[in-house]
């Protein structure tokens, strides 16, 4: 299990609930944008949001972000350790820094210092583009190898700081060579991962290759947060990183649902069904596997597997419970569930 660390009220890894990053496009020097942003990403459900900050003016807005934003921030920064240091004063919880690009080893020191006076963790790792130079010169191409080696060397200049509130990443934009490189590194330390591809792309092809990735680790117990990177609006990343986290079990306040992708033998409108239940299902109690099956031949053998479904009959549709009979159901399929639902405490 990974280490524990704490990021404003939320915990990071050791065996916590995998929290869901994002962040925001807008000029961070435009104040209410930038906070319109975070609120909005708060609203659809990260924990988390990252906020670039390069430049004076960005520090001069941390500090009404930080006071207003409903979730910690987390300050990315390059090269200049003087904005690091001002964004953590202005009570940014969480750097995510490239020490080998803050400059001088006493500059670095200064900023875990401060980290550590803030009680702020700092997330080191490099994307395959900014990979040091001799890194690329030894491993020959910014290769799986090369990345955690790469990160490791980023996790000792901490620690020869006396700094342990670390998180690592290690991206790139190739699936398989993230998969393989967030394998070395939680194979070398305990440190909490943080998963991402890097540069993902368009939403769609993004989500696909982001999903592979991201949910390879994850059902390996591999990675503690979690950031989909995607083109675009930010909201949609926090959707997909549900989507990934419910699709690799890891996500338990919403149910899975699972329909069948109808054939000869269904008999009710499958994917109107499903869609109903979505939409009237949207919170448990604990983990839940609805089904949707479009006949009651095949159809609650194939969802055995879940607590509660819906099949299509020949004269309508029968309900099914884990450990019940089925029951034909006279009214509303998508009420009669709920109703179920309900009086097993398995909603509110
Ligand atoms: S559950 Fe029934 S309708 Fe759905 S795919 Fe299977 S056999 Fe076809």
């Amino acid at each position: 299990m990974t280490k524990q660390i704490r990021v404003g009220n939320a915990a990071i890894g050791g065996g916590s609930r995998v929290t869901i990053q994002s962040m925001t496009r807008t000029d961070t020097r435009d104040r209410e944008a930038t906070l319109k942003q975070i609120t909005l990403l708060a609203e659809a459900g990260a924990d988390l949001v990252r906020v670039s900050v390069y430049d004076e003016e960005c520090v001069g807005a941390a500090r009404y972000l930080a006071d207003n934003s409903p979730v910690p921030l987390i300050a990315d920064v390059h090269f200049q350790y003087k904005l690091a240091i001002g964004a953590l004063e202005a009570g940014f919880a969480k750097l995510r820094i490239n020490p080998g690009n803050i400059g001088s080893a006493d500059k670095v020191r200064m900023v875990a210092d401060c980290a550590k006076a803030h009680g702020a963790p700092i997330r080191v790792g490099v994307n395959s583009g900014s990979l040091e130079k001799d890194m690329l010169a030894k491993h020959g191409s910014p290769t799986p190898e090369a990345l955690a080696e790469s990160a490791m060397q980023s996790v000792r200049i901490l620690e020869k700081c006396c700094f342990n509130d670390i998180v690592v990443a290690v991206k790139t934009s190739r699936v398989a060579d993230t998969i393989r490189a967030y394998r070395l590194v939680a194979a070398t330390c305990d440190y909490p991962l943080h998963l991402g591809l890097t540069e993902a792309g368009l939403p769609e092809e993004g989500f696909v290759k982001s999903a592979v990735a991201i949910g390879s680790l994850l059902v390996d117990n591999i990675g503690d947060t979690i950031r989909v990177s995607l083109s675009g609006d930010p909201v949609p990343e926090v959707d997909a990183a549900k989507k990934i986290l419910r699709a690799a079990g890891r996500l338990h306040d919403v149910p899975d649902i699972i329909s069948c992708p109808t054939c000869g033998r269904t008999t009710i409108d499958v994917v109107g069904l499903a869609t109903r239940v979505r939409e009237a299902v949207p919170y448990c109690n604990a983990p839940l596997r609805i089904a949707v099956m479009g006949c009651i031949v095949n159809g609650p053998g194939e969802a055995r597997e879940a607590d509660i479904g819906i099949a299509g009959g020949r004269d309508g549709c029968a309900l099914f419970m884990k450990g019940e009979p089925p029951e034909a159901v006279h009214g509303d399929p998508v009420e009669a569930l709920v109703s179920k639902l309900k009086e097993k405490g398995r909603i509110s």
